[in-house]
């Protein structure tokens, strides 16, 4: 099964597709990515993965650990910038920490988590990279 989905993955890859096309298929397969995300939350043993340099987790403000429904799996690289689906470029980061990664991408939820009174209002210092 995930040999045939990896199979047409690559087929896919080998057609010449616009780079529009090549960025949005970039997202897993929702099939494949759920497999992905179970698999890097099991290999960090359900830990939030952010640096302990990180502002959140100086700050206290890490959920530390977390379920695999409330996980959010993190591209170190991101897709945008050329980043892969790979195991190695992911990480298992908690929803504050994930929020807080600066990356205009994540604005949204970091009003949500604002909202339910996770993250500061001023939270622009707690940002990380
Ligand atoms: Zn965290």
């Amino acid at each position: 099964m995930l040999q045939q989905l990896y199979k047409a993955t690559r087929h896919k890859r080998s057609q010449g597709l616009d780079y529009q096309m090549v960025h949005h298929w970039k997202r897993q397969d929702p099939n494949l990515w759920n497999l992905s995300r179970e698999r890097v939350w099991k290999r960090d043993r359900g830990l939030c993965q952010s640096p302990e340099s990180a502002p959140p987790k100086q700050q206290g403000l890490c959920q530390g650990s977390i379920a695999l429904s409330d996980c959010h799996i993190d591209h170190i690289r991101p897709l945008s910038s050329g980043g892969s689906n790979h195991a190695r470029n992911l990480r298992s980061l908690c929803p504050v920490c994930h929020a807080l990664r600066l990356d205009e991408k994540h604005r949204s939820l970091t009003s949500q988590l604002v909202k339910k009174g996770l993250i500061p209002v001023r939270w622009q210092s707690l940002s990380w990279l």
